[in-house]
């Protein structure tokens, strides 16, 4: 009897092995999904290998309860990437698959939809190998099936028709003999009418250098790193190298690090390509339309695959490009669970299946810049903008040393908005955090009020009259007086998105305003809506968070002013001036569009800074060859790599003990670091009290070599009450 071996969603690192009914089951199942017991209950899992023997004890192994065969098996592409995922991120096989898939297809149910009833007729292998004189002579219409599908591969139910009368209870009878695969078609919405097709702009010199060096490689592996400025037209770019793909008949996959990017491209993807096949997958979606999309992807049917970071795992049989938009976005790096960088895994899906990925950035990461300087990715610049006589903006620092702020705001700054405001003309006031205020303190005692689930301080939304811990959702009323000398002389400090738009309200009480944060677009296409006001000069002042920084075009706006960015200067975080500086530079990229030259103003008090003074050159390489200098001198990526072993426990103790056993076993040859275990930068989360332990080496490969020996001798070290993982190349500490 035939033994699968099933990865299951179980955080341990091993496959597990069922019977199969042998007439059931052949090499050909292979990646597809089944149902197992599992305790006391089933599971879904998938199977990765079929087998003769196990090394477990034959008569304890149980049979599987259902084969799933609603859909085409995974490919083994599809499996090396979930094997190699597995591997590099030292994390279970079984989570690692399952993560992979659309959350419809790790259910116990089949996938059905509302399907048509139109199918797509695959030949199989056991179709293509099976012995044809089997068939009886007289059943001319199966013979002849066969004899064309051997020759073409498949054929649609009516190309079928178009064959024979006969030709659907043929193919009903082939796909019972398992030598043909009946698989649905999903249809796409055809968007060709009501789209107005976009004219096509002719190519700036810098735009032509970049496609004509791409293009004799179309079809080759190599890591392109597209370094545009903000406005430069990258996405031109993109779209001429996916109409060459188009042509091919080849799929394009599209990175973007926002859900709210989605709508925006889609709409320019298909004003260019009208009658493309174009599917979106991103978490926004109910879970049944990601399925179909999946699937739409994984027939070959799907010609542009646009996505978040979680689309990297959509099977892609005709993949022929991969374009990374905003390399640099920290959320291309998932932050719980399989801590992987998509990003990262673009780069081996292009090389494994030799075809090229486009990193698209205006302020790349220092890792990829690095790698850009040392040759391994090629480098194309896009040093101007686009559009005739755009130019970059104008920044200027106001020192708020040398001038006063008033709820926030210098008089510099209200005199560059009012002006604004006469010449009917749009303004961006950005700062990175909603709320109404981050704090809120008692004035005779300094208590303040924190989450007592993490290590942070609550948020102060007045509005809504609660306070809000914004790393675990915790929220509480208003307090009267203070928790701690009981006076009532408590009041919010510092200020957030809301209480920004308050004092704009207050000083500019007939311009139009409009807040955008994660509180004022939650609702389902709020964004959209807002979108929609803005592109239309609907809305007179923006007030909001990094969700405005990008991407986006801001047809009308003319300045841009950052309050309350110094902060990160000095952070412990030795990406903080990486982070702030790409930031900066997008949202500066907003103000200024071909008629209207921008202007950006930088409330700061220490305008003399490095960073700042790049800005106002918009210089990028100055800045990034300044921190690449500091992180060489202080030994950090990307000079080294790193990897965490985190852990969390109810008490910092337990954790902490972890890691000292952790690192007590860790027999680190010479060129791996281990460092001490210390308390995370956000020290208690949700309850959990969590710290770390660094590790890293200047070969990636001793690294992958050590931490494969020191998982193992993990995995057996007690670890009572502690929960631990591995982040390899971590972004946050
Ligand atoms: P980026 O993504 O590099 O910031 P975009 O791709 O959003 O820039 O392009 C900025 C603007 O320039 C868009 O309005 C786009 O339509 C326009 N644009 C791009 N390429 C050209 C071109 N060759 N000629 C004229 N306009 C262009
Ligand atoms: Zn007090
Ligand atoms: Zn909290």
């Amino acid at each position: 009897m035939p033994i699968v071996r099933v990865a299951l969603d179980v955080p341990l690192n091993i496959l597990f092995d069922y019977l199969a009914p042998d007439t059931e089951i052949t090499a050909q199942d292979i990646g597809r999904r089944v149902r197992v017991p599992f305790g006391r209950n089933t599971k879904t899992g998938l199977i990765m290998e079929v087998t003769t023997h196990s090394s477990v004890d034959p008569l304890k192994l149980k049979h599987i309860t259902h084969i799933f065969r609603d859909i085409p098996s995974l490919s083994p592409a599809l499996l090396d990437l979930f094997h190699f995922c597995s591997e590099y991120y030292h994390h279970p096989l079984g989570e690692v698959v399952m993560n992979g898939l659309p959350t419809r297809l790790r259910s116990n149910k089949p996938f059905t939809q509302n399907f048509p009833s139109a199918f797509h007729y695959c030949l199989t292998a056991a179709g293509r190998a099976a012995d044809t004189s089997a068939i009886p002579a007289r059943s001319i219409v199966k013979r002849r099936l066969l004899a064309k599908l051997r020759e073409s591969g498949a054929m649609t139910g009516s190309e079928a028709k178009q064959f024979s009368q006969r030709a659907p209870k043929a193919l009903k009878e082939l796909v019972a003999l398992r030598w043909v695969e009946e698989i649905p078609i999903i249809p796409f919405e055809t968007s060709a009418s009501g789209v107005k097709t976009a004219p096509v702009p002719i190519l700036t010199p810098a735009q032509q250098n970049a496609i004509d060096v791409i293009t004799p490689e179309i079809n080759a592996f190599n890591t392109w790193l597209l370094h545009g400025v903000t406005g430069s037209g990258k996405t031109e770019v993109y779209l001429r190298l996916i109409s060459l793909l188009l042509r091919q008949a080849r799929q394009t996959l599209v990175l973007v690090p926002e859900i709210n990017l989605t709508p925006q491209l889609e709409a320019v993807f298909r004003a260019r390509f009208p009658a493309v096949k174009l599917v979106s997958l991103h978490s926004g979606l109910s879970p049944s339309e990601r399925a179909a999309g999946w699937l739409q992807a994984q027939q070959g049917d799907a010609e542009i695959i646009l996505g978040t970071r979680l689309a990297v795992f959509t099977p892609l049989p005709k993949l022929g490009l991969l374009i990374v938009d905003e390399e640099q976005d920290a959320s291309f790096k998932q932050q719980d669970g399989l801590r992987y960088s998509a990003r990262d895994i673009a780069i081996f899906r292009a090389k494994y299946a030799g075809v090229p990925v486009i990193l698209g950035s205006a302020t790349p990461s220092l890792e990829s810049y690095y790698n850009a300087m040392s040759g391994r990715y090629l480098r194309l610049g896009l040093p101007s903008r686009a559009v005739k006589n755009a130019v970059l903006p104008m920044v200027r620092c106001i020192d708020t040393r040398a001038v006063k702020t008033k709820e926030s705001f210098s008089e510099p700054v209200i005199a560059a908005l009012e002006k604004c405001l006469s010449l009917n003309q749009q303004s961006l006031v950005f700062i990175n955090r909603r709320g109404y205020a981050p704090v809120l303190l008692c004035k005779s005692c300094g208590w303040t009020a924190v989450c007592h689930r993490c290590a942070s301080r609550l948020v102060v939304h007045l509005r809504e009259k609660k306070l809000r811990c914004h790393h675990c959702g915790h929220q509480e009323r208003f307090p009267g007086f203070c928790q701690e000398c009981g006076d009532q002389d408590i009041a919010p400090f510092g200020h957030g998105t809301q209480r920004v738009e308050a004092a704009l309200i207050q000083r500019f009480p007939d311009a139009r305003i409009m807040r955008i944060d994660r509180d004022s677009t939650s609702r389902k296409d709020a964004w959209g809506r807002m979108l929609k006001d803005i592109q239309e000069h609907r809305v007179d002042i923006l007030v909001g968070t990094q969700i405005l920084a990008k991407g986006h075009d801001f047809p009308n706006l003319s300045l841009v002013v950052t309050l309350n960015s110094d902060a990160s200067l000095f952070s412990t975080d030795f990406r903080a001036s990486e982070r702030l500086f790409a930031q900066l530079m997008q949202v500066a990229g907003r103000a200024g569009r071909a008629d209207i030259p921008g202007e950006v103003l930088i409330q700061t008090e220490f305008p003399d800074h490095p960073l700042y003074h790049a800005l106002r050159q918009h210089n990028y390489d100055l800045l990034a060859q300044t921190l690449l200098e500091e992180r060489k001198t202080a030994g950090f990526p990307p000079f080294v790599y790193q990897v965490l072993l985190r852990a969390e426990a109810p008490r910092i103790d337990a954790a902490l003990d972890f890691l000292a056993s952790a690192a007590s076993i860790a027999k680190a040859p010479k060129q791996v670091e281990v460092f001490d275990p210390v308390p995370a930068q956000m020290s208690r989360l949700k309850g959990m009290e969590r710290g770390y332990l660094l590790v890293q080496c200047r070969s990636r490969k001793k690294l992958q070599e050590f931490l494969a020996g020191w998982r193992i001798k993990l995995d057996a070290l007690p670890s009572y009450k502690v929960r631990w993982t591995l982040d390899i190349d971590p972004l946050e500490f």
